[in-house]
């Protein structure tokens, strides 16, 4: 397999404080080390996976800081979701061997591996709701380079600023069965999870949840006890072996009566611990308490958080325990962030990736917005720089491309513009009561892209189909070209909108405009809902200039503005725009597009001419049920009382 590297940069600015008063640009390098088409396990393998749910895991292993040799054993007790189990199938790199599998009397258990699953025979099958408990033993070195995502899963190398040597591991996005026998499905967040590592006494072990005990084991070695009681995704179990100093905080939040730990584990060296680092160490803890009260408290506030180096580029939001490279504001924000967005709540396929990215990559920008608000601007705009250069859709919909799903532009800068525009049509309370809803409905399981445009339409009341297809689903940001005239004390403008991108996929957006009059500044809000809007207005104040479209950033786009003395009273008639549907196929819901909103009738014939639903309508973007109608072709036929009708075929998935 070729290996290729791909740098992904990722424009940051640190905020300005303390030492770093010059306002400088942060460029924030993430290194992927890709292979293109690097994949889970088949979809079939995936079925005979899913046929159990994982509860507990207790990884006893043995890591050293000197190379990615790992042995020991994995304990997996899990419920069988079918009428008769007779194989637990896992996955395993496979040039890890596996010594034995014994059940939970100690008796070896038959397995057989092809390629990188294994398949054990259970002596009698396992009932639906019964559990099983087997243990793996296994050892090997794990693999490097040939079979990478975001580096390997079980790396060991040394930091090139520090000289320290680490052992860890990083198992986004299908990388765990390269140093853990595992299931790799998302959606199967396992219960609670054990990790014991054993290791030289000079070494420190860090790892998701609780450190419980660190016992003597002898010759000159110490075994570390983690333990972790909240739901975990098998992506986020992780352990990192070093020498490491560790340093102690603790948070305080308001929403909670105690305080919560935050244990950073820095390189034994010096210089890992200086005034910049030390600054964003210790500025954890006032991120923590923000995003608390933004977002509601730390979902792991009974465990800890904390951060663990690892000489990598840029960090990974290991549960309740990140793993980073290098201290800074955005870096620690972003993975912090990841906490509620990614953890909590996680993206329930990895076509869904913009649920976590998005929101973290958003999250560094809100964090700057109330800790440093000063540089809050330049964030945002890098943002958007960043995402403009995205061709595609936030939505993934080719997951076997590693790339695509971590797409820096995509996933994460044109994710976190996407959630601004969103905040902006929601407004503040509004948007952080769909973001707080959505981490109590969605708590410690996963979510949908689709699960969160219900919860969006739910809590605002309103339908953002509109906002989900052209933000979210579609490709593209608008550019817009406005033309503005003033004259006989009346305001004309007329503002042109184009997606380069797709020229079908027009944006729905409330546009500020800010004017400068003679009384002042302000700011008018006239809705873009076609390619072209006309608008003219009588003015109370003379109107010296139309200054600026969105001063505030809030909207992801080009923007043009010229006066054109041509445009006067003479407005040109817009002819009315008619009435549509979409999407087709559509499967569900239909929703139509009634640009003038006026009463029109929406009938709905299959193939013999049978009327299967009728329906009158009145609204800007009506949504029917069609969820009744068979899968199959049909005619809609949309008239109003005037002389407008047409028909259009259908297709229901
Ligand atoms: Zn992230």
């Amino acid at each position: 397999m070729k290996k290729c590297f791909l740098i992904l940069l990722l424009i940051s600015v640190i905020h300005a404080s303390g030492q770093i008063t010059d306002g400088c640009s942060y460029t924030k390098i993430k290194q992927f080390t890709a292979s293109q088409n690097k994949t889970n396990a088949s979809p079939l393998q995936m079925q005979l996976m899913e046929k159990y749910d994982v509860i507990f895991h207790h990884l006893d292993l043995h890591i050293e800081r000197t190379d990615n040799f790992v042995s020991g054993s994995v304990r997996t007790i899990a419920k069988s979701k079918v009428l008769h189990l007779d194989t637990f199938a896992f996955q395993l790199y496979n040039s890890l061997s596996v010594d034995s599998v014994i059940n939970s009397a100690g008796k070896n258990l038959k397995f057989t591996r092809v390629g990188d699953i294994a398949y054990v025979k259970f002596t009698e099958p396992v009932i639906n709701d019964n559990f099983f408990d087997a243990k793996i033993f296994y050892h090997g070195f794990a693999p490097s380079g040939n079979n990478a995502a975001i580096g390997n899963g079980f790396s060991n190398g040394v930091s090139a600023t520090y000289g320290n040597r680490i052992t860890w591991s990083l198992s986004q996005p299908y990388s765990a069965y390269e140093w853990w026998p595992c299931k790799q499905s998302l959606q199967d967040k396992i219960d609670s999870v054990y990790m014991f590592v054993t290791t030289d006494t000079s070494n420190k072990v860090a790892s998701n949840g609780l450190l419980k005990a660190i016992l003597p084991v002898g010759e000159g070695k110490h075994r570390y006890e983690w333990k972790t009681y909240y739901p975990i995704d098998y992506y986020l179990i992780a352990a990192t072996v070093g020498q490491y100093i560790e340093y102690l905080d603790y948070a305080k939040p308001k929403q909670y009566s105690d305080s919560i730990l935050l244990q950073h584990y820095i390189y034994n060296n010096p210089t890992a611990f200086n005034i910049d680092s030390k600054r964003d160490i210790y500025g954890t803890r006032e991120q923590l308490e923000l995003y608390s009260d933004l977002f509601g408290l730390y979902p792991f506030y009974k465990e800890k958080y904390g951060h663990v180096m690892a000489p990598f580029n840029g960090g990974m939001e290991h549960q309740t325990m990140t793993s980073l490279g290098y201290f800074n504001f955005s870096l620690v924000a972003h993975e912090l962030a990841h906490q509620w967005f990614g953890n909590n709540v996680t993206c329930a396929t990895w076509k869904d990736i913009w649920l976590n990215e998005g929101f973290a990559t958003y999250l560094e920008y809100l964090a700057e917005f109330y800790l440093f608000p000063s540089s809050a601007s330049a964030t945002l705009a890098s943002i958007h720089t960043k995402a403009k250069t995205g061709i595609g859709s936030v939505y993934v919909n080719d997951t076997s491309n590693v790339n695509r799903i971590f797409s820096s532009s995509l996933s994460y800068s044109k994710g976190a513009s996407a959630i601004h525009v969103l905040h902006y049509m929601l407004g503040d309370s509004l948007f952080f009561k769909v973001c707080k809803t959505y981490q109590i409905k969605f708590a410690k399981s996963t979510a949908t892209t689709e699960d969160f445009y219900n919860l969006v339409n739910e809590v605002s009341g309103n339908n953002y189909w509109p906002f989900f297809n052209q933000w979210i689903y579609g490709k593209g940001y608008p550019s817009f070209l406005v033309k503005w005239n003033y004259n006989n004390g009346k305001l004309y403008i007329k503002t042109t909108q184009t997606n380069n991108q797709d020229p079908d996929n027009l944006f729905n957006i409330k546009i500020p405009y800010q004017l400068s009059l003679t009384s002042g500044d302000t700011i008018i809000y006239l809705p873009q809902n076609n390619a072209t809007e006309y608008y003219e207005m009588k003015m109370k104040d003379s109107v010296i200039v139309l200054k600026e479209i969105d001063p505030l950033n809030w909207i992801l786009c080009d923007k043009k503005i010229a006066r054109d003395d041509v445009l006067t009273a003479v407005i040109e008639i817009i002819p009315p725009a008619e009435i549509s549907f979409f999407p087709n196929p559509a499967h569900g819901t239909l929703e139509f597009k009634n640009p003038v909103q006026k009463v029109f009738e929406v009938n709905i014939f299959d193939l013999l001419g049978r009327l299967s639903l009728h329906k009158s309508l009145t609204s800007l973007f009506p949504v029917v049920d069609i969820s009744n109608l068979k899968p199959g072709i049909y005619w809609v036929e949309m008239k109003d009382d005037s002389n407008f009708k047409k028909t259009e075929k259908l297709l229901i998935e």
